[in-house]
């Protein structure tokens, strides 16, 4: 079949649901991936943050091996040892007291909000929680997570949300004030936007929702399922400001391409929220998922991929900055580590295809924004790399 034909026939199949980059992709080497015709590409995507390691890493994929070798599922009416371990890693890396592993990011906010709107309603038995949410903000496509993602487009067909979320702005606290009622029980946030454009939350806001919070005994949650795991030089990038939140959640590079997504508490709110028939899932924490979290927390100690990504991003963040004051098409840089966006003055398409034709894989954030997800063990070289055709491919649009 060529590549054409299999895309032709994904198109019979499919539900329409994405609009996809016309490759069907084979495999991947370093940071590099090859389409079913052989043609190489720089990944500046990751799979959307996920492949924090690259593709490379022998060491992980050994680990799998090793675990498929052994035991691919117990069900969670038995405990397995990757998961006892992977539990006690990530809350070493989390600084929260309890773990619970679903499938994936939108499953852990979820389970996040379940723990919040329980909380609330273990103090007043009323059913009718408040959470606020931010514009802009995106935390999943189920039904509790569509409830307090900020693109109205996404929920307006779907009816009644089951959790009733207030919008407020991103880095206005006047804002979340407004939204604020007697039946808030939660505010919910990306510390660094991913989809809604690459967005970070400054760290006078952080604070004063954190103190709003614990005034009213609000929890914080944190959705850390894309800026987590290393992508802003913290293993979570609340951890830049030590501004800890009450619930948060972890996916995406968690597992660096094996779905596994988990939700983490405190013990103030583990001890008052879901016990025993809450929440379940089937496949959550399974030996192969808590394997695959096991490898990856190990590669990133040896790697040293948080200091890896402080050392480096400044060097990525040159080459941007010097696209932009280059381009009249571009605004603006925003972003932390390797979560970066340049702000275009419109539509980024024809940029990102155009940079796909000479060999690189971008992906947007909204209509306007490029954003750059790389792998986190890419260097200087990879930089120059995708700067250069990122530059050419900025001339061919622009000029
Ligand atoms: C991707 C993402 C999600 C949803 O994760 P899925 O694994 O696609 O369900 C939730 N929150 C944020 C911040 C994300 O970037």
């Amino acid at each position: 079949m060529t590549m054409k034909s299999m895309i032709e026939q994904a198109e019979q199949d499919l539900l329409h649901t994405y609009n996809r980059y016309q490759i069907v992709l084979d495999h991947g080497e370093d940071v590099y991936l090859y389409d079913v015709e052989g043609k190489k590409y720089l990944d500046f995507m990751s799979g959307i943050g996920v492949f924090a390691l690259g593709y490379s890493n022998e060491s992980y994929q050994n680990a799998l091996k090793e675990q498929i070798g052994k035991i691919l599922h117990t069900s969670n009416y038995f405990y397995n040892e990757p998961a006892i371990k992977a539990a006690h890693r990530i809350k070493e890396i989390s600084g929260m007291d309890r773990v619970f592993f679903a499938n994936s990011g939108a499953e852990a906010v979820e389970g996040a909000l379940k723990a919040a709107i329980k909380y609330a309603y273990l103090k007043d038995s009323a059913s009718d929680h408040q959470v606020i949410a931010l514009e802009h903000s995106f935390h999943g496509r189920t039904y509790g997570a569509l409830s307090v993602t900020g693109n109205s487009h996404y929920r307006e067909a779907f009816g009644a949300m089951p959790c009733e979320a207030r919008f407020a702005k991103m880095n206005d606290m006047d804002s979340i004030l407004n939204a604020l009622t007697d039946k808030t029980c939660a505010i919910i946030m990306e510390v660094v936007q991913g989809e809604g454009g690459i967005v970070p939350a400054r760290e006078e806001f952080l604070r004063a929702v954190r103190d709003l919070c614990n005034e009213r005994d609000i929890l914080l949650i944190f959705d850390e399922v894309q800026c987590g795991m290393g992508r802003t030089g913290y293993m979570y990038a609340w951890q830049k400001f030590g501004i800890k939140p009450d619930i948060m959640t972890s996916a995406k590079a968690l597992g660096c391409g094996i779905p596994v997504g988990a939700f983490m508490m405190t013990q103030k709110v583990a001890d008052h929220s879901l016990t025993s028939g809450d929440h379940g899932t089937t496949y959550g924490g399974n030996p192969l998922a808590c394997a695959a979290v096991n490898a990856v927390l190990d590669q990133y100690e040896t790697l040293q991929i948080t200091s890896h990504v402080r050392e480096t991003a400044p060097y990525l963040e040159k080459k941007l900055d010097e696209l932009v004051a280059k381009y009249d098409y571009c605004i603006e840089r925003r972003g932390r580590g390797f979560m970066q966006g340049v702000v275009c003055k419109g539509p980024v398409k024809d940029i990102i295809a155009k940079a796909m034709d000479k060999g690189l894989i971008l992906i947007n954030a909204g209509a306007d924004i490029i954003r750059i997800l790389p792998p986190l063990v890419i260097t200087e070289k990879e930089i120059d790399e995708m700067a250069s055709i990122l530059d050419a491919a900025f001339s061919a649009v622009c000029a």
